[in-house]
């Protein structure tokens, strides 16, 4: 039994776990990273990475298919386009396999050493992990706990054979002819809408009555028209209870009490994710929980001593960004920086098509802290550019407090709006007041200008609406 000891050891190198151990490395702290999969973890394996991936290519599929149809309006005329997801599948693990390379190569230069295997906590201070030559031991001052999450499974709909997750629906070798989607939140829709566009006849089966539920109504409207348009059949209010026994079907109780049949020759179980809390020895040290989740501090301290964690273990929302940053912090406490969480805001996209974008508080969040609040909403269908790239369905939404104009939330929903949501944090964090977004320069033709616009309509002025 080999043994090492390091002022600093995390257990897991996803978004969390690594960002961690190469800070760390960077500040000169003697750093283990203990790594069971590859660098990397759900995000860039089988989530972030691989999915928007998949989503890029489904979109270019789709354009090109909806040229070929006569439905183009750009002049263009090509020919029916076919699709090898075999082919599709390789250039994503391509992706994936080049950033493995490039978080391993990044440890290695931060000096951070990195074990493969399972680790496993034989007390606060010592861990156990069971690599491919045998146990390591491994002793340190302070370990950060960075063990993510997986895919909650249905009692009813068990993962196997036609039933899948996430993970193995970004692997798939051909594109299912019928898709049942059970769970309408951000992982089924971005996926589902994929599948759609790639030809897949695709259901959603959601228990809540309504999709995207953690949306207001109207952010996710164009969300949903653009899933009718795809001819994707959403069931609200609709409970999956397995599969059928006969042919390949999935068995619904709808809204109404009836029993309905959904035609699928693949089950895409989206319900959710949950903290992966068990098989490294959480009973060997005793830490207190928030229900599901490990309970931490503004400094990302659990309950016991020289424990940290980081990232979805430790709640919502389940972000890569959020690990990351909690990531960086722990290793700047760990250096002996004074650092505690200070953000005001986490900003979440939903990479549906339109996407979606939410920053800070709600209109209905704002409301019940400041009172009295200034909304300014600036629809796309009077920016430029979003008429120049067929994107004119959505808007951007700006909360600010009525008495300091200090901007609250920021909500858009549009084609690519992803990339606001740095603008919108960097407005959040710089503690911005509608007079500070609607006073910036902002280029023309962007829809960016989309943003300054909605201030300037909290402020009652707008411009171009
Ligand atoms: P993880 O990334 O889950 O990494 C944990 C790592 O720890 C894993 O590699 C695991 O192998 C390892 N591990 C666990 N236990 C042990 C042990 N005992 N010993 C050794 N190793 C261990 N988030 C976004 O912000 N944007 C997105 O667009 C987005 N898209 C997503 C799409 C999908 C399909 C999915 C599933 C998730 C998506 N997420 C997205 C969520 C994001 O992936 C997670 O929030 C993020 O990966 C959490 O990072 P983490 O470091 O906490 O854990």
């Amino acid at each position: 039994m080999k043994e090492i000891s390091c002022k600093l050891l995390v257990i897991g190198a996803g978004p969390g776990g690594y960002v961690c151990a190469i800070r760390a490395g960077q500040l000169g702290v003697d750093t283990v990273i203990v790594e069971f999969g590859k660098p990397g973890g759900t995000c860039l394996n089988v989530g972030c990475i691989p999915s928007k991936a998949l989503i890029h290519a489904a979109e270019e599929f789709e354009k090109i298919a909806h040229m070929a149809g006569g439905k183009g309006l750009l002049g263009i005329t090509v020919a029916p386009p076919t699709l090898d997801l075999i082919k599709t599948v390789a250039w994503k693990d391509g992706i994936v396999s080049r950033l493995n390379s490039g978080v391993a190569g990044l440890l290695k230069k931060a000096g951070v050493k990195t074990v493969h295997g399972w680790a496993k906590f034989r007390d606060g201070k010592t861990v156990e992990v069971e690599t491919e030559t045998g146990t390591q031991v491994i002793r340190a001052e302070t370990v950060v706990i960075a063990t993510g999450s997986a895919s909650v499974e249905l009692p009813s709909l068990p993962f196997g054979g036609p039933v899948i997750s996430s993970t193995e629906a970004l692997a798939l070798s051909e594109v299912p002819k019928k898709l049942a989607v059970v769970g309408g939140g951000y992982i089924g829709l971005e996926l589902g809408m994929a599948f759609a566009k790639m030809g897949a006849k695709v259901t959603v089966v959601e228990a809540l009555p309504r999709v995207l539920a953690q949306y207001d109504a109207e952010l996710t409207r164009p969300v949903l028209k653009r899933l009718g348009e795809l001819g994707v059949e959403v069931m609200t209010g609709a409970n999956a209870k397995g599969l059928a026994t006969k042919g390949d079907a999935l068995l619904v109780e709808t809204a109404d009490g009836k029993n309905a049949r959904v035609a699928a020759d693949r089950i895409l179980v989206t319900v959710g994710r949950k903290p992966v809390t068990e098989g490294w020895g959480l009973e060997q040290i005793d830490l207190d929980m928030a229900g599901r989740f490990i309970r931490i501090d503004d400094q990302c301290r659990t309950s016991m001593r020289g424990i940290h964690a980081i990232g979805d273990v430790t709640g919502e929302p389940m972000l890569a960004h959020r690990a990351m940053v909690q990531g960086e912090m722990v290793a700047e406490i760990v250096a002996g920086h004074r650092r505690s969480w200070d953000k005001r805001a986490i900003p979440a996209i939903c990479f549906t098509d339109p996407e979606l974008v939410t920053a800070g508080l709600s209109p209905e969040e704002a409301k019940a802290l400041a009172g009295e609040v200034k909304i300014g909403q600036f629809p796309f269908a009077a920016n430029g550019r979003a008429m120049t790239k067929q994107g004119e369905d959505g808007f951007v939404r700006v909360v600010a407090r009525a008495d300091n104009h200090l901007v609250l939330g920021i909500q858009a929903v549009g084609q690519g709006v992803s990339e606001l949501s740095t603008a919108f944090g960097l407005a959040l964090e710089m503690g911005a007041r509608l007079e500070d977004i609607a006073g910036t320069i902002h280029a023309h033709p962007t829809q960016g200008e989309g943003f300054q616009e909605a201030a300037l309509k909290a402020l009652g002025h707008a411009l171009h609406v």
